[in-house]
């Protein structure tokens, strides 16, 4: 069953895609359910690694069961456990959300710093492509700080995402060189997408990392790839919500921002 949607300029479209051998192209975003669905507590999923890795090589996203964070970058899926201790992903592995593209940058830049996590935002807006609400992101470089965070496997039943992420552990990166990889959403993908920016952190020697709450860039390399379509894999029960509708639901944005933090 396709679903198909076209908001404002994003190319919205939802279905089994599992075994079908389609595969996402370049400047297309993939992902596996919707952030309203994990919100709800769906933390199982029925997508593999395996299957993630032919529609994208660098993105974000987490396990079945909410078991750390998952950071896609070159190709190489990394989980972050509670403590953010960076382990290879198996391809047997499955997920309940995660997003990839095939990463394909057509803005380049530099950013002295030091920044911090505003005037970082605010140069990443600046720079991303006209007229491309959607972006893929990732910025190598030294941070004289990442403030990041992961969350412990939960277990069945599942409670609701606010439940799981009350138990996160936060931890700090003080003068870390790394990765930062993740996406920008307009507002209107609400309950599809997280609005705004989302990002993860990897450090250089891949061994430590987590969801980034906020960082303080000192130089970065940015590349930013602009994405027009979103193919969604929706998992048994979960269907495509209405963005439309949820737009102006300031209390779910808001719920959704003390769990996730960004802007
Ligand atoms: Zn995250």
């Amino acid at each position: 069953m396709l679903d198909e949607r076209l908001i404002r300029g994003l190319h919205i479209d939802a279905a089994d895609l599992a075994d079908s051998g389609f595969a996402a192209g370049v400047h297309e975003v993939f992902q596996a359910s919707t952030v309203a669905a994990l919100v709800a507590g769906a933390f199982d999923g029925d997508l593999s690694f395996a299957e993630l890795g032919r529609h994208g090589d660098l993105g974000l996203g987490t396990l079945n069961g909410l078991d750390g964070e998952m950071v896609a970058v070159d190709g190489r899926f990394l989980r972050a456990d509670v403590d953010g201790r960076i382990s290879e992903i198996a391809p047997t592995a499955l997920t309940p959300f995660a997003v990839v593209t095939r990463f394909a940058p057509t803005v380049t830049f530099d950013l002295e710093g030091p920044l911090d996590h505003h005037e970082l935002v605010r140069e990443l807006n600046r720079h991303a492509p006209p007229g491309s609400p959607s972006c893929a992101i990732r910025a190598d470089g030294d941070f004289e700080l990442v403030e990041a965070r992961s969350v412990p496997r939960q277990q069945p039943p599942y409670g609701t995402l606010a439940e799981a992420a009350a138990q996160q552990h936060r931890f700090d990166f003080h003068e870390v060189s790394g990765t930062v990889v993740g996406f920008r959403f307009p507002d209107y993908a609400e309950g599809i997408e997280l609005p705004g920016f989302h990002l993860h952190f990897v450090d250089a020697a891949r061994e430590r990392g987590g969801h980034v709450l906020s960082c303080r860039p000192r130089r970065l390399h940015v590349q930013i790839d602009h994405a027009s379509r979103l193919h969604m894999e929706l998992p048994p029960g979960v269907e495509l919500p209405d963005p439309a509708a949820v737009v102006g639901s300031s209390t779910g944005r808001a719920e959704l921002r003390g769990i996730e933090g960004g802007e």
